[in-house]
């Protein structure tokens, strides 16, 4: 029988840390004509309500972004911490290339206890061979779920058009705990 530890993958950014309200803040500061709030990144594609200047080099690749980010919330760490101790945790990330230094730094400074083997990076995240997914980008919230196995969404302006059908988590206070009753009720 299969003892393995079941593997619950955690997206990074805009589900451990906050990336978008960090790369706004950065928009905003540079073009105070046009300040840009969450509710309207209702998508993924931001070229439609960024500054016509703004490229999505300078919104995503701004050098030290990903350093920089905050964690979710004051529970984030300890939830994850708690998770270690039953689980396989890995942390994937749909970086871009020139981002995962800075994204492993941060990992180092704020998640010293994942080792760089839990670290991956990964866009197509429906090919990793996880039990549970948590996650905020509906694509990935999608594919997982179609994949069969268990998600948890995290709700954010740009994925309002699937939350009726995930179950959903917007803070980390008890994130573990849920992780358990939905992984022990599937059988295998
Ligand atoms: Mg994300």
């Amino acid at each position: 029988m299969n003892m393995r530890k079941k593997i619950v993958a955690i997206d990074m950014d805009d589900t451990i840390c906050h990336l978008i309200p960090k790369a706004l803040y950065y928009h905003n500061m540079q073009y105070p004509g046009l300040q840009l709030m969450m509710e309207q990144v209702t998508s993924f594609d931001l070229s439609g309500i960024w500054h016509p200047e703004c490229t999505e080099e300078a919104f995503f690749g701004r050098p030290g972004l990903y350093e920089e980010l905050d964690i979710f919330d004051e529970y984030t760490i300890e939830e994850i911490r708690k998770m270690t101790e039953k689980y396989d945790i890995i942390v994937i990330t749909a970086a871009r290339p020139s981002s995962v230094p800075e994204k492993w730094n941060w990992m180092q400074k704020h998640l010293p206890f994942i080792p760089f083997e839990n670290f991956f990076v990964a866009k197509r995240k429906y090919l990793v061979g996880f039990d549970l997914l948590i996650d905020d980008g509906p694509h990935n919230i999608i594919a997982a779920s179609e994949a069969g196995k268990e998600t948890i969404l995290i709700p954010r302006p740009w994925n309002a058009h699937i939350q009726h059908q995930y179950q959903l988590k917007d803070n980390w206070q008890g994130m573990s705990d849920l992780v358990d009753q939905m992984l022990a009720s599937k059988t295998k």
